[in-house]
């Protein structure tokens, strides 16, 4: 398997008609990673994904892969493909035939397809299901059988639009756990484009966060939770608090910020909300200026000096831990 070509994305743009749905990005994936791109609906993701896939032309900028540019390639000449979170398999063709159909448009003899096909299942654990018709597998073994289909070209890089969101929430995180053993076995790119900030977290080794057709922030999953760069990439991730202080907006961790008594912290509060979580107490603060702070506490930590509903309290934190924002 042909492995180890970056993909780059050069002032890549789409316009339909008046709007304006990818804005002039500019993106290097590096290759062998594990890529989310994320953001909030309608932010310009899934419009990425298919110019990357060739199921949609670039209104302007170009996609390059391998220092080759691709932007104009028909999808099965890229060097990509592309699994579709509806799955899309042929209904009237067994597993095996689904996995090997891109084998028989290219003239691929049936006995070789067939092997491949068996390879492919094999990969994603679906070998005794070879047979059976789509309708007859659940949605997390259709799902095995779109990325056996996927991969059976002996792509550079995988597309991946919304991969779980179809999936219940147990199999959603085991299947999850899968595509990122996959990932790490093929040592392909994959680029996996969600809404959900945990789902970035828990797979990427890069995110990539889109808000209004451009690129907010990108860099190690890590990094982009740790040290939000805006506001907006602050309140997606979650977990943070915005705080505007004299000189200027900051993030801080939830959990980063220290409960005092009253005036002996950096900001005063109120407590306004008390929520037991088990493993931590997530303590709502109305703090001065009518902003709201969110402090998380280990459980031992809060019982020892339990905060009720409407006590005053301070909130503090250690400077290093600030982030402070663009505007
Ligand atoms: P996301 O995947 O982040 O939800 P999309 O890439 O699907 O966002 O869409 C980005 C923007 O482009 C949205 O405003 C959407 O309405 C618009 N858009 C997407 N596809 C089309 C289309 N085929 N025709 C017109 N507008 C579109």
């Amino acid at each position: 398997m042909k492995t180890g070509q970056d993909l780059e994305l050069v002032s890549l743009t789409k316009r339909y008609g008046e709007a304006l749905a990818v804005d002039g990005i500019n993106h290097h994936f590096r290759a062998g990673s594990y890529a989310c791109l994320l953001g909030p609906s309608g932010c310009g993701k899934s419009t990425t994904l298919r110019m990357i896939a060739g199921h949609e032309d670039p209104t302007e900028g170009s996609i390059v892969l391998g220092g080759a540019d691709v932007s104009w390639l028909p999808p099965a000449r890229r060097g990509t493909a592309m699994m579709f979170q509806n799955y899309a398999l042929f209904p009237h063709l067994s597993v095996s035939d689904n996995v090997s159909f891109s084998l028989k448009m290219k003239g691929v003899d049936a006995a070789t397809r067939r092997t491949r096909a068996g390879e492919m299942l094999e990969l994603v654990h679906m070998s005794q299901f070879a047979d059976r018709l789509p309708d007859q597998l659940s949605g997390g073994q259709q799902q095995r059988v779109a990325l056996a289909r996927a991969l059976i070209t002996n792509p550079q890089v995988l597309l991946l639009d919304e991969p779980l969101s179809a999936l219940d929430p147990f199999l959603r995180i085991r299947m999850r756990a899968e595509l990122k053993r996959l990932q790490q076995e093929l040592g392909i790119t994959f680029i996996h484009v969600t809404h959900g900030q945990d789902e970035a977290l828990a797979l990427a080794d890069e995110i990539v966060v889109m808000n209004n057709a451009v690129i907010e922030q990108a860099g190690p999953a890590r990094e982009v939770f740790n040290a939000p760069r805006t506001e907006f990439v602050a309140r997606f991730m979650g977990g943070h608090n915005v705080i505007a202080l004299p000189q200027g907006h900051f993030a801080i961790r939830s959990d980063k910020v220290a409960l005092t008594e009253a005036a002996a912290g950096r900001l005063d509060g109120q407590v306004t909300g008390v929520e037991y979580q088990g493993a931590h107490v997530v303590l709502t603060v109305r703090a001065a200026g009518d902003q709201e702070v969110t402090a998380i506490l280990p459980e031992e930590k809060f019982f020892e000096n339990p905060m009720p509903q409407g006590a005053d309290v301070g909130l503090s934190w250690d400077d290093a831990a600030l982030h402070p924002l663009a505007v």
